[in-house]
């Protein structure tokens, strides 16, 4: 009773009032540690009764369920960065669309109809996008990641991934090293990744237009890396970066993402039998490379 966190207190007291008319026990409720840390009890108990119905004690356990508090309140968590994430291209094809619907009663030749169609289709891409990655996660989680390898040239699939980077012409993409490099891989999924890659180069490094992507060749394995000039990371963020949901805190920055892409990224590298990792300095910039088996 005493290391309970006085917060709760009032709840325990109703939680033991009800199971001496319920004869059953049930309260989640913070304990303070000696240490002076929080711990979250679980207790569950059954109400036994004397021979004349009188209550005579309550047997039951009391369950530690810090870790499960902390995972569940990270899923909140995700599941509202998740949701807003979502809502912000929702909000605006939901602009484009009454905007279209208006335009067209009032002037159905108005040039502005394409541009309005055109920002509706990006949002709607941008939404799938979202929905592609939270359903990836939901196939790794579940191993029904499946590969399908194919021989191809890593040359052309960069050169044909990053279009849309090319054609938004914020950043200027620079291909060097082997050009003449075939894999033997997944083609979508290592297209994925270096897309994601090139995607965090250009969102992260927003001041600077230069991305360099290398192509290598080391033993047996190729080594396709992708580096920015941008703000760079911290070297205490580095270790946390491929794990799920994890996103570097920006102070006070906001950049949209879910926090999804280099554990997705990850993983897809892993099946292959690679291995992926980075090099950052802050200030200065970051390089991602991954590498996988060349047969
Ligand atoms: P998201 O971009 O959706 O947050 P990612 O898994 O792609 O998710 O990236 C995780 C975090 O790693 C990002 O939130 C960002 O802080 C950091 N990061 C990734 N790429 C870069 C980069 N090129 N430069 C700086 N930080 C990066």
């Amino acid at each position: 009773m005493k290391a309970l966190h006085p917060d709760d207190l009032e709840l325990r007291n109703n939680a033991h009032k009800t199971a001496l008319t319920t004869g059953k026990l049930f309260y989640e409720a913070r304990i303070i540690w000696p240490n002076g840390s929080l711990r979250w009890i679980r207790a569950q108990g059954k109400v036994y009764y004397g021979s004349i119905n009188k209550p005579l004690r309550i047997l039951g356990t009391l369950l530690d369920i810090t870790e499960f508090k902390h995972l569940q309140q990270q899923k909140d968590d995700f599941i509202s960065v998740a949701s807003h994430e979502l809502k912000t291209p929702m909000t605006s094809i939901k602009a484009s669309m009454q905007l279209l619907d208006r335009l067209i009663k009032v002037d159905p030749s108005s040039d502005k109809i394409p541009q309005f169609i055109n920002r509706g289709n990006s949002s709607l891409n941008k939404m799938q996008q979202l929905v592609d990655s939270l359903l990836n996660v939901s196939k790794i989680t579940a191993g029904q990641l499946a590969l399908h390898k194919t021989h191809f040239l890593a040359a052309q699939m960069i050169n044909e991934c990053c279009d849309h980077v090319r054609l938004a012409g914020t950043h200027e993409l620079e291909l060097t090293g082997d050009t003449d490099l075939e894999l033997y891989a997944d083609r979508q999924r290592i297209d994925q990744v270096v897309v994601n890659f090139v995607n965090n180069a250009v969102k992260y490094a927003p001041d600077s237009n230069r991305i360099v992507i290398n192509i290598s060749k080391q033993d047996n394995m190729a080594k396709i890396s992708v580096q920015d000039f941008g703000r760079g990371i911290p070297p205490e963020n580095i270790p946390h970066l491929f794990e799920r949901y994890y996103r570097v805190d920006t102070s006070g920055i906001q950049y949209s993402g879910l926090g999804l892409g280099l554990y997705i990224s990850a993983e897809i590298i892993e099946l292959h039998g690679g291995e992926m990792g980075v090099e950052s300095e802050v200030d200065k910039g970051s390089t991602f490379w991954f590498t996988i088996p060349l047969n």
